[in-house]
């Protein structure tokens, strides 16, 4: 019979932390969102597009991207449903996340919302579109039929 070692655990303190982010060189990410789109950034000299979107290309280091709206369909490349939430999202319900491969070639990580989790499926189309929640605008996905 092999002895098993005891299980320690350590609990933590509570940690808050609470982010300034600067927005200001991605105010039509921000305002974009408020009006009902989703936009990547796309770099003026190589054509990356990014999204996130960023000031900044990470593949020439171009600045002042333009603008492309990203809404549409994609297919999920890979989910995950979240039942232990993190102490910010406890007031949630619990949620699943997706990675989802855009028709545009862009990948998106975003809540997937209004699906059965037993219709979630690696492959599955789905449509991502600017939402409107009590936090602000954002933007997320929905199973496409
Ligand atoms: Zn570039």
């Amino acid at each position: 019979m092999a002895l098993t070692p005891p299980v320690r655990r350590l609990k933590s303190r509570p940690v808050t932390f609470i982010f300034e982010l600067p927005t200001e060189k991605l105010t039509e990410f921000w305002d974009g969102l408020e009006k009902g789109k989703v936009y990547a950034s796309k770099c003026k000299k190589c054509g990356q597009i990014t999204f996130p979107p960023a000031a900044d290309c990470s593949g020439c280091f171009n600045s002042g991207p333009e603008w492309v709206d990203i809404q549409g369909e994609g297919e999920i490349e890979t989910f995950t449903h979240i039942v232990i939430r993190p102490a910010s999202f406890q007031s949630h319900p619990t949620y699943t996340v997706a990675v989802v491969k855009m028709n545009t070639g862009v990948k998106v990580l975003a809540w997937l919302t209004g699906a059965k989790l037993s219709d979630v499926k690696v492959g599955a189309k789905v449509k991502l579109a600017a939402v409107q929640s009590e936090e602000g605008p954002s933007y997320g996905f929905t199973l496409i039929e």
